[in-house]
């Protein structure tokens, strides 16, 4: 018996089918036995998706990491029928990356899915581990930034122009939460599980899980057969983004449901459907940037520059 099941009142019923439950959803106010959890969880994601206007024969590139997330994404995309393709990039993050790796491969050779693997290294001249011994702070939001930029790229690279990320419910209650913390009104005003191409080269970007929450997700990995990799990310400690979900959890736990009434309030207040960003070209890549350099370049400048390389990249003023 697991742990959900251990918590359920014998005799509970799944609300749709009247058979054992065996899933409990509080926020929710139901139980389910694991075939209909199975159906309500594709349903949320299929219900995010109506919403959003995705189109069902677009192609949709997913960024895997191989943490329970994107392959519960990749999954429950193939199983509604979307063209899918993975697109991973290789942190070089050691025995950590190795094992995303080895979990993507197993889940992608599974199923009989195709993929792409890029490294970091490769890519934008430094590893994650490289990075966070140079700059020594803020390497998740960092991390962020870099993935955000690259796989972008990438995405358009492949000639995909939607990319798919597997942010769910506790991320997005999480940072909406911190930003309005910090009165970060900019990033505020462009949270949104959709956010359209801003630019011929720059993907669409979706958020497909938006609608449901880690232990959702957990019971669907469990329930499918779906083995995520084990390790935790040896940089994650100390994210600020954790003290703003485990907020979010502990108003959970005393009401049920907190978690998306506050999020989807705030949603339906704020639609976005078109995006105001004004993209030049990145004076170093060409790149689509905001600014003079775009935030990669940007970003290899203050690398340079703290580990005393030579060789800034243009402009200098
Ligand atoms: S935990 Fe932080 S550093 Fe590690 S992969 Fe995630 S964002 Fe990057
Ligand atoms: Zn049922
Ligand atoms: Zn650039």
């Amino acid at each position: 018996m697991d742990k959900e099941s251990k918590i359920l009142s014998r005799g509970a019923k799944c609300i749709r089918c009247k058979k054992q439950a065996e899933v409990p959803l509080p926020s929710h106010h139901a139980n389910f036995c694991f075939s209909c959890f199975e159906f309500f969880f594709r349903n949320q994601v299929s219900r995010g998706l109506k919403k959003m206007g995705v189109n069902p024969h677009a192609p949709l590139m997913i960024a895997v990491s191989g943490g329970k997330d994107s392959l519960a994404l990749w999954k429950v995309l193939e199983d509604l029928g979307y063209r899918t393709r993975g697109i991973h990039l290789d942190l070089g993050l050691g025995k950590f990356s190795r094992s995303s790796l080895e979990a993507i491969e197993g889940f992608a050779r599974d199923r009989g899915l195709k993929w792409s693997s890029y490294s970091l290294q490769q890519e934008f001249g430094y590893t994650l581990t490289e990075i966070d011994s140079i700059l020594k702070s803020k390497t998740c939001a960092l991390c962020g930034r870099i993935k955000r930029g690259l796989l972008n790229r990438l995405t358009i690279r492949e000639g995909y122009r939607i990319l798919v990320t597997g942010h769910h419910l506790d991320d997005e209650a999480g940072r909406l939460l911190g930003n309005l913390v910090g009165n970060r009104q900019e990033y505020v005003r462009t949270q949104t599980p959709f956010l359209p191409s801003p630019h011929p080269r720059v993907p669409a970007r979706l958020k497909p899980l938006y609608r449901v929450d880690v232990s959702e997700i957990r019971a669907y990995n469990r329930i499918t057969g779906i083995r995520p990799v084990q390790d935790g990310c040896p940089l994650s400690k100390g994210a600020t983004s954790h003290y703003f979900k485990a907020a979010m959890d502990l108003l959970e736990k005393k009401m049920p449901g907190t978690k998306r009434n506050f999020l989807f309030s705030y949603l339906r207040k704020n639609k976005r459907n078109t995006s105001d960003d004004t993209f030049g070209s990145c004076l170093s890549c060409a790149e689509p940037a905001y600014g003079s350099l775009c935030a990669l370049c940007s970003l290899k400048n203050r690398i340079r520059e703290k580990s005393g390389q030579a060789g800034r990249l243009l402009p200098t003023g």
